[in-house]
């Protein structure tokens, strides 16, 4: 069964799209821990980010290079802070997000 986020990539369930490729997604987590919070995903479903093949895995991360670099020229912020965590939606995710002191990356 497909996973929520595989239904956002889809375009099957709504989400604020951030960027967009054939093969990665980004969007906003409905649930912004700040303004911008950024969810980066592979559109091929995966459940755990370490399960992703070498070439996917840099590759969505490079994707998310460029989507914290497009965040950062209009949220302002000190940096993007990054966070994996992939406890609630079983599909492979970074979290990307704007920050400016350090409690705002308490989660
Ligand atoms: P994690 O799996 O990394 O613990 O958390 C999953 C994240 O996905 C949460 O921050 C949550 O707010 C976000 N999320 C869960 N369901 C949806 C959804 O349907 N749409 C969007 N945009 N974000 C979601």
């Amino acid at each position: 069964m497909a996973t929520i986020f595989s239904k956002i990539a889809a375009g099957d369930i709504p989400s604020y799209k951030v960027a967009e490729n054939d093969r990665f997604y980004a969007f906003l987590d409905i649930n912004p821990l700040v303004k911008g919070h950024t969810l980066v995903i592979p559109k091929h479903e995966v459940d755990y980010l370490f399960d992703l093949e070498d070439e996917e895995f840099a590759g969505l991360h490079l994707f998310a290079k460029s989507v914290a670099s497009a965040i950062e020229k209009v949220i302002p912020c000190k940096r993007i802070g990054v966070a994996v965590m992939g406890l609630e939606v079983p599909h492979a995710h970074i979290h990307l997000i704007p920050i400016n002191k350090e409690s705002d990356m308490i989660i």
